[in-house]
């Protein structure tokens, strides 16, 4: 009797101590497509049934900052920040107006390289195909005139954004997909799931570890042969983004111009293929890939290595690989 009672909490220490003994975690991943991106969530769980509703979360969490950022959505509240541009501020929830306020941070640190307001270009630059002839320096020149960051007024008592000229606009392209991943994460650890990885076509966050104990492995597509992984790096806990030049772009007279456009220029930004970028968040790690891929290769990488906690690789438009300081570089695979 009193072994049987021994026995049975010893049994019951071993399930509260133990439950990966008892229900073996694995990992369940579903792709689809989220914010006009292929996105794979992965998450760790005990059963299918289990990691599918955690999922299911992840969705509903990325689905509704796609509507908190849509441009095109009428009823967003984006939408309305660019209905009065020019005409008064708007008043907007707090995570709104924390998203556009570190954008415009990050313009700061990048000098401009980053900015919301690259979107209020007439759209001159298209990557759907629709792009038959070069635009004119005129074209551009007129076009980006309404770029520029220090118009995106910002009260932080009032939670107002006003972007200061006609015409101006604001767009998340370069932000939203970090963020979103960024919300999914948090919102899945909150529910108590231990690990994962949401993966927004390549901009990605992990946290924990596979179900084994080993560490998530990410690959980082070589952009000049995109079928192509050129290396692998262990994740723990923080995220990278990789901007490139090989997915969105037109050519005219045998010259790429891709879809990450210097907002002081208003041309693409030329010179680099890929930026990778490494840092505690998606967030922060999607602007500064799309800051540094602007900035070039020397400024981009002199301020990489000012920054803590933020690495990079970069590759250029001759495929040749740099890195930032601290980075350990293993395997290049070609
Ligand atoms: P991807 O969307 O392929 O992951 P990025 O994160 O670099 O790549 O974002 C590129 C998108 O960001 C562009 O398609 C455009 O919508 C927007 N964008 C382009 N240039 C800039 C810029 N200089 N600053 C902020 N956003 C930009
Ligand atoms: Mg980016």
């Amino acid at each position: 009797m009193k072994r049987d009672i021994i026995l049975k909490i010893f049994i019951l220490y071993l399930l509260l101590s133990f439950p990966a003994i008892v229900y073996p975690q694995e990992k369940f991943t579903r792709t689809l497509k989220l914010m006009g991106s292929r996105f794979d969530i992965t998450v760790v769980a005990g059963n299918e049934q289990e990691g599918s509703l955690f999922i299911d979360e992840a969705v509903a969490e990325i689905t509704r900052i796609e509507k908190l950022i849509s441009e095109w959505d009428t009823l967003s509240e984006t939408s309305a920040i660019i209905r009065n541009a020019g005409i008064q501020p708007v008043k907007v929830n707090k995570e709104l107006y924390g998203l556009i306020e570190r954008s415009v941070k990050i313009s700061e640190l990048t000098g401009g390289a980053f900015d919301i307001s690259f979107a209020s270009m007439d759209k001159i630059w298209k990557f759907d195909g629709t792009m038959k002839k070069l635009p004119t320096d005129e074209e551009v020149q007129k076009s980006v005139s309404k770029v520029g960051y220090k118009n995106i007024i910002l009260d932080p008592e009032k939670y107002t954004v006003f972007l200061k000229n006609k015409g101006m606009r604001i767009g998340f392209g370069a932000i939203g997909k970090g963020y979103s991943a960024d919300k999914a994460k948090q919102l899945l650890i909150s529910m108590g799931v231990k690990a994962g990885i949401v993966n927004a076509s390549g901009d990605l966050t992990t946290w924990g570890t596979q179900p084994d104990g080993s560490p998530w492995m990410v690959g980082i597509t070589n952009p000049l042969n995109k079928n192509k992984v050129f290396s692998w790096f262990p994740m723990a806990g923080n995220a990278v983004v990789t901007s490139g030049n090989y997915e969105k772009f037109v050519e005219f007279n045998g010259v790429k111009y891709a879809h990450i456009i210097d907002p002081r220029t208003g041309w693409p930004a030329n010179g680099l293929a890929s930026v990778s970028i490494f840092a505690p968040n998606a967030e922060l790690a999607d602007a500064l890939a799309t800051g540094v891929f602007v900035m070039g290769r020397e400024t981009g990488l002199d301020f990489i290595n000012q920054l803590p906690n933020v690495e990079c690789v970069m590759v250029d438009d001759q495929g040749k690989i740099f890195k930032s300081d601290h980075i350990g570089l293993n395997t290049i695979e070609k």
